[in-house]
């Protein structure tokens, strides 16, 4: 593909500072490059990616930034359905900047490179002759996509249209079934399945995210009990959010819940991303402290995606962390995405944290973690995240599969 003439190329610069937006501005002026916007906080530059009217066809990104960092950034652009390229700019040593490429690229956007501050302009010059024109919405696989209203959204969640499914985390070493993680889904009339990237933004927006953890924490935990009398002891794992979490009486709320529905916190596993809780540690500190208080179980999601120092996470009382699945899959092959897996597992488990590779997709990424050490797998190499009525079916398919006969370890 050509590259676009550099009259035409549009680009949007995101720096929280405002001389290295001057600085690029200039430095990309003198290359030609003169539709270039300069942003200096992520919902601006989010702003110019949404209008409808011109695509942008790249986006320098300092991934250094208070507020919305650059890994928040990058979830909120995959949200957006951004087809452009992205270059990374950062005084953070180059480690990180390869973390954060790799996280782009597992997010299926194109990762044009990475620039070290301060900024060479030979080194600018020859990323830039390698950009290719945004050819619009990135290509997807899942349903067909739409971006959704509110209202429609509302009318939904009342109409009971939101639903859980369920993806087994099992035990590296025997194969034993640990847990489901609970992800929701929107089960629209018209559309089939949609999934959490398409209306998560949405309700965030509209605060209505600590709605939609409600419903799917009453459903999941009614789920681990159904389970139960079954026969199937089956720890649940929901996602939680941040606005659950600044909720001061969201451990009351949730203990309360436990207690109507008859099951113990311990079955019950909240996952918070590494980002939300970096963001806003003291807040998180006091709610957080508190759940565990409560015997529930607190795990750290898509580790790696997030800037956690060991301190911090001695800090905080999880049970559980998740290497997120950038870093998993391909490790057995990649230098980096290894080192991240095994410093992580090395971390959590001085920090006495159960460890789950997310992302498994394939009987490599299974070897490579469990001759690491890791304790618990997830990813589409086990199972896809599935309804509640197959899980059992699942479970049976699973034991046949593998050759373990109990496959519950309880
Ligand atoms: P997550 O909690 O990290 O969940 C894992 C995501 O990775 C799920 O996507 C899952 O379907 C997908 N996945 C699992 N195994 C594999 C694999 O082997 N390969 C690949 N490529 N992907 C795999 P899903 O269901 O689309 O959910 C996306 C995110 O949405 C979740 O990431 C979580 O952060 C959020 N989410 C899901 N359900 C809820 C919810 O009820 N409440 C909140 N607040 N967030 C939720
Ligand atoms: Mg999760
Ligand atoms: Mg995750």
């Amino acid at each position: 593909m050509k590259a676009p003439d550099p009259p035409t190329a549009r680009i949007v610069l995101l720096d929280d500072d405002p001389f290295m937006l001057k600085l690029l501005t200039h430095m990309l002026a003198q290359l030609g490059y003169t539709r270039v916007v300069a942003c200096g906080s992520g919902p601006e530059a989010l702003k110019q990616v949404r209008g409808t009217d011109e695509i942008v066809d790249l986006i320098f990104l300092d991934i250094n930034m208070p507020g919305m960092d650059g890994v928040e950034f990058i979830r909120r652009l995959v949200e957006c359905q951004y087809g452009g390229s992205v270059i990374l700019v950062s005084g953070e040593n180059s480690r990180i900047l390869d973390s954060v490429e790799k996280l782009i690229e597992a997010h299926r956007l194109i990762a044009l490179g990475c620039l070290q501050k301060p900024v060479k302009p030979d080194e600018l010059a020859s990323l830039m002759s390698t950009l290719k024109p945004n050819i619009g919405k990135r290509s997807v696989t899942r349903a067909s996509l739409h971006s959704y209203g509110v209202e429609q959204f509302r009318a939904a969640i009342s109409q009971g249209e939101l639903v859980n499914h369920y993806q087994p985390k099992v035990a590296l070493a025997t194969g034993k079934v640990v847990g489901m993680e609970c992800l929701v889904r929107w089960q629209h009339s018209v559309d089939g399945l949609i999934f959490p990237d398409q209306f998560l933004g949405l309700a965030e927006e509209h605060g209505l995210l600590t709605q939609v953890t409600g419903i799917v924490l009453v459903e999941a935990m009614k789920q681990a009990k159904a389970w139960d009398r079954a026969g199937y002891h089956l720890p649940v794992a929901v996602n939680i959010s941040m606005d659950d979490l600044i909720a001061l009486d969201f451990p009351d709320m949730a203990e309360a819940l436990a207690a109507s529905v008859g099951i113990d916190p311990q079955m019950l596993t909240l996952e918070l991303t590494e980002g939300q809780v970096m963001r806003q540690l003291s807040t998180v500190l006091d709610v957080l402290s508190r759940l565990s208080l409560k015997r529930f179980r607190l795990s750290i999601d898509d580790f790696g995606t997030g800037h956690s120092s060991l301190a911090q996470l001695r800090d905080l009382p999880f049970d559980e962390l998740k290497v997120d699945r950038g870093f998993v899959h391909g490790a057995a092959t990649d230098g980096t995405r290894a080192a991240l897996c095994s410093a992580s597992l090395r971390m959590a488990h001085q920090l006495r944290m159960q460890v789950v590779g997310e992302g498994i997709e394939d009987q490599d990424d299974w070897n490579f973690l469990s001759q690491l050490g890791c304790d618990v797998g997830q990813g589409y190499f086990i199972a896809r995240p599935m309804p509640a009525a197959d899980v059992i079916d699942w479970m049976r398919i699973w034991g046949e599969r593998t050759g373990v006969t109990r496959l519950l370890s309880a």
